[in-house]
């Protein structure tokens, strides 16, 4: 919502000054799916600001459910789509929001990047997935996995994390922001936000294969982004996780997981996140080594967890959102 918009339309109105504080606490409340929900405002009020503008800036263009996933399409003001993830674990919720429209970094084995890079998303319009989510679930932890690279819209992924943390009170443990390797950005999160958990998409312990399903391994180079690794946890202290997608005969060989086992090893405050492969069009096979290799990490006392795949079957699973036309 506009707020400078809403505060100039109650002073037209001749609203008493508790109006905006009232109006604000009920946006942020997410209880209210638009301005005549809101009771507690007179009709004529509710009437007249709903002609006026929306409650929200974006709007729930189609929830879709799976088994322990649902997926929102959002539609935007300008009308462009985009997605959002709610995955129910047994003890809590967590939503995966989107920081941009489509992506740029085009990495091999993600549909996001094969739609191309439409825009940044506005702060308001990342805290409002959360606002719009709350409307239908309770939300306790949150993801920045979705659509996009979140640390090429730093600014606005920081606003929208101060509201989150300040105003809808999600905790900054409850948070994990995942990100392609934007090495100085690493550096300015690790100085903004060094509570919130930090995720690196690995993928590759090599530069020329980094680089063959990264592109963005070209202007921040596999070594530098190691050692802004080691870099960010000598600053926060905080454990680092890294995730790596299991490619066939991409990254899956002997001499890669040895050499992604040693180099986990090689701080305490590394951890690693093996993550199923997810099918995309025109994207990359999963290993079919994951159980030998599962093996040899146990056996070698790497700290590692294979992440649980969600919502593959509506599209919505690591990697897979996609869509810009409203169709699912
Ligand atoms: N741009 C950020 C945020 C996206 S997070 C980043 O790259 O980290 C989405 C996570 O899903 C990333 O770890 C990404 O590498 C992973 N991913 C992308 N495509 C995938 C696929 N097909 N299967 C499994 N994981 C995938």
């Amino acid at each position: 919502m506009d707020f400078n918009l809403l505060s100039s339309t109650l002073e037209s109105l001749n609203q008493p000054k508790y109006r905006l504080k009232q109006i604000t606490d009920a946006y942020y409340s997410g209880h209210f799916k638009d301005w005549l929900a809101v009771t507690s405002l007179s009709l004529d009020l509710r009437q007249y600001l709903q002609s006026q503008f929306p409650l929200y800036s974006l709007s729930v263009e189609k929830t879709l459910t799976s088994s322990g996933t649902q997926k929102i399409l959002f539609k935007t003001a300008d009308d462009q789509y985009f997605e959002s993830v709610l995955m129910q674990y047994p003890e809590w919720n967590t939503v995966c929001l989107s920081t941009q429209i489509g992506c740029p970094l085009n990495c091999a084995f993600c549909a996001t990047g094969k739609m191309g890079f439409k825009r940044n998303l506005t702060a308001e319009e990342i805290v409002e997935q959360v606002i719009l989510w709350k409307n239908q679930f309770p939300v306790d932890r949150l993801v920045f996995m979705g659509m996009g690279e979140p640390f090429l819209n730093y600014s606005n992924l920081k606003l929208a994390i101060e509201t989150i943390n300040t105003v809808l009170k999600i905790g900054s443990r409850k948070i994990s922001v995942s990100t392609a390797g934007i090495i100085p950005q690493i550096k300015q999160f690790a100085l903004d936000f060094p509570q919130i958990n930090l995720a690196i998409s690995l993928h590759a312990i090599n530069q020329s294969t980094r680089l063959k399903i990264m592109p963005i391994t070209q202007q921040y180079p596999l070594n530098e982004l190691l050692d802004q690794a080691k870099n960010y946890v000598s600053l926060t202290r905080r454990q680092l996780f890294f995730e790596y997608a299991l490619f066939e005969d991409i990254n899956d060989s002997p001499q890669d997981i040895a050499s992604l086992a040693k180099f986990i090893k090689s701080n305490y405050l590394f951890y690693l996140n093996l993550i199923p492969v997810n099918q995309v069009p025109n994207g990359l096979k999963a290993s079919t080594k994951l159980t030998q290799i599962v093996n040899y990490l146990t056996q070698n006392q790497v700290d590692f967890s294979v992440r649980q795949s969600f919502g593959q079957e509506i599209n919505s699973a690591c990697g897979q959102l996609a869509y810009t036309t409203g169709k699912i």
